[in-house]
């Protein structure tokens, strides 16, 4: 799996469509200070999910649609998609390219595609997980965060190796299978309650 594509339209500085192609191996963005270069990261992990405006330098989610400078007026909305190669099939779909698509409007309304299908923001999380790729995965590492892992606590950075592992998604359907079991506790003791009410 790699990163093959991002087009981003309305997205911070970029106003016009920006269509990268980017191929197998190390591609460097370059120029000079305030031409978009972090507004592209930003425009990479904002796709795949982040729900925090502070995150992508902003104060609210509004921050990142184009603003307009003293010649352009400001957009309406701003969509980003990115696609991935996945001939490896490291992204569990049977598809050998994996588009998501976000696009954001003014009033906060946010919508999510995969391959051009509507889908809800989970169901992006679930795609990506496990594959380092996603809102909570190593694949983008900040300014300071390496700093940051180092001296997170243990039990915080076992997340990181969690993810490399394959194992996040596995945690996570226990805890729904638990959060349901308890639910069903809860059932079964107001149906004794009715029964013993009954006899
Ligand atoms: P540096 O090398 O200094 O880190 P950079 O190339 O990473 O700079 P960015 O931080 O990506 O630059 O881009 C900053 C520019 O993006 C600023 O000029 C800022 O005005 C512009 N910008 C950010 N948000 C918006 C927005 N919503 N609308 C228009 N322009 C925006």
């Amino acid at each position: 799996m790699y990163l093959k594509r991002l087009e981003i339209q309305g997205f911070k500085s970029f106003a016009d469509t920006l269509k990268l192609d980017f191929n197998k191996g190390i591609s460097a963005v370059v120029g000079p200070n305030g031409s978009g270069k972090s507004n592209i990261a930003d425009s990479i992990r904002w796709v795949l999910g982040e729900q925090s405006a502070k995150t992508l330098r902003g104060s609210k989610m509004e921050d990142i649609i184009f603003a307009g400078t003293q010649n352009r007026k400001p957009l309406g909305f701003a969509e980003v998609t990115i696609t991935f190669d996945n001939s490896d099939g490291k992204i569990p779909i049977s598809f050998g390219e994996v588009s998501i698509t976000r696009r954001i409007y003014r009033s906060g309304e946010s919508e999510y595609s995969i391959n051009g299908t509507s889908c809800r923001l989970r169901d992006i999380y679930e795609l990506f997980m496990d594959t380092g790729v996603g809102k909570e995965g190593y694949s983008i590492i900040g300014q300071g965060q390496i700093d940051r892992i180092l001296s997170s606590k243990p039990e915080d950075r076992r997340f990181l190796f969690e993810e490399a592992v394959g194992i996040v998604k596995y945690k996570n359907r226990k805890l729904e299978a638990e959060k349901k079991l308890e639910i069903e506790r809860q059932n079964l003791i107001r149906v004794e309650d009715i029964i013993s009410e009954l006899e």
